[in-house]
């Protein structure tokens, strides 16, 4: 949003200041690759400030709250930044310690999450030394960032555990709190039948109470139990801590609440939200942040020229879900439309909806690179813009 807005508006229309924390932006679709030793954290983490475009202040602190009457953001080095607008993009929150026992003697040992540097790097380690026994994959709960990612750790552990030769030896077991494998009823059963070819077992509306790390055991609320010697875990997920210090800024879990379509948060007319920090029902995935950019941009200008905002953002979401063995399927939704077979982004490209292709592979690997190149200097992607494309998605019945 900065890089956009920095192109819009000269140095003396507008001052555009970024907040962070640290200066390591993550690519963090890579994650998934780098307990398998496809990926290296190296490759995945560059300096934040090195992304943004001259003329767009880079301040480096923890964001303490933001005062909506007076338009001010103080931050936890004591700074107070005024603002015309505000744009929250904050994110989502890994919260590990909220699951019983998942933070014990066992995190780190036999109990990961792949959804950090620290986690991924300590994974790797892990598989490499696991040499057969009971390999378990969950998420806790919904809202998490990019929900196909831990089925695309279960199809790649299939594939990294064949080439080491021992995928017999271990029982690969895919524990979801949904009742089957995915949210949406075609993408759902495209990938239930996925898991039954690469035998891993799916067990359904599992809602993990407790992680028991010592006993090799993960505990339901309904008391049903998945016993495992490696456990791949992603946590509940909430918003960030200093919305919950801003009062009227968030929800019970910290979420922005925001109009669906212009990302007008609902706090104030002058706060906009982007990307995972919103509680809008669009995938938390860095696609829709990117689409949602393009909408954004438009209306922060809108906004300050005091035209109507465009509500035009239509939830529209697009991901690779590697599969192993090089392929990889592609899926492409919006607000309303599910998941659906066909062709993206119209019916003649060789890019299959919901079916495994090598291109689908070389586009998940290419998408680091579109990354750093397109999607974060904030430069729309030609012919692929936030309206979700229809004409190559099949309808059944
Ligand atoms: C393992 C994994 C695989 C993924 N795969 C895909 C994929 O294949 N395709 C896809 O589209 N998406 C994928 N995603 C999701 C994607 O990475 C996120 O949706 C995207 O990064 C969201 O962007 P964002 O800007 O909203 O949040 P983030 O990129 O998380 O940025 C939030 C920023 O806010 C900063 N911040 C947080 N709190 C504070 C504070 N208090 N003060 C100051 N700064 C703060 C953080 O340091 C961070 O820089 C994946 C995510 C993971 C974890």
């Amino acid at each position: 949003m900065a890089n956009r807005l920095r192109r819009l508006y000269s140095r003396t229309e507008a001052e555009i200041t970024v907040v962070d924390r640290d200066d390591a932006h993550v690519y963090q679709p890579g994650l998934l690759f780098v307990p398998f030793g496809l990926a290296h954290a190296e490759d995945i983490v560059r300096p934040r400030q090195r992304q943004l475009r001259q003329g767009v202040e880079f301040h480096l602190s923890d964001v303490d709250h933001v005062g909506l009457d007076d338009q001010h953001v103080t931050l936890t080095d004591g700074t107070v930044l005024p603002y015309d607008v505000l744009i929250v993009a904050t994110g989502a929150r890994l919260q590990p310690e909220e699951t019983e026992g998942m933070t014990g003697d066992g995190w780190m040992e036999n109990v990961f999450t792949f959804y950090d540097v620290a986690g991924a790097m300590g994974l790797h380690d892990a598989l490499e030394r696991f040499n057969g026994g009971r390999l378990a994959v969950n998420f806790v709960d919904l809202p998490i960032k990019c929900p196909v990612a831990p089925l695309e750790f279960a199809f790649l552990a299939d594939w990294y555990l064949h080439e080491r030769g021992i995928r017999d030896e271990v029982e690969l077991t895919f524990v979801t709190p949904l009742d089957g494998a995915f949210t949406k009823p075609v993408a759902s059963e495209h990938l239930r039948s996925l898991l039954g070819e690469k035998h891993i077992e799916l067990v359904t509306e599992f809602n993990t109470g407790e992680v028991d790390a010592a006993g090799g055991r993960l505990v339901s609320y309904d008391e049903r139990e998945v016993p495992f010697d490696l456990l791949v875990s992603i946590p509940l997920h909430g918003g960030c801590a200093y919305v919950g210090r801003s009062p009227g800024l968030g929800d019970d879990l910290n979420f922005v609440p925001a109009d669906v379509h212009s990302l007008q948060s609902k706090a104030k007319p002058n706060v906009f939200v982007i990307g995972d920090a919103s509680n809008l029902p669009a995938s938390k995935a860095g696609s829709v942040t990117h689409f949602e950019g393009e909408v954004l941009t438009e209306n922060v200008r809108r906004f300050l020229a005091g035209e109507d905002l465009d509500a035009s953002y239509d939830g529209h979401a697009n991901c690779f879900i590697e599969t192993g063995f090089h392929k990889a399927l592609l899926i492409d939704f919006n607000y309303d439309t599910e998941p659906l077979p066909g062709h993206f982004p119209a019916g003649f490209s060789p890019a299959p909806l919901l079916k495994e292709s090598r291109l689908n592979h070389l586009g998940k690997l290419m998408f680091q690179w579109l990354y750093w190149h397109a999607l974060l200097p904030g430069r729309d992607i030609p012919g692929i813009g936030p309206d979700m494309p229809t004409s190559g998605k099949v309808q059944s019945g």
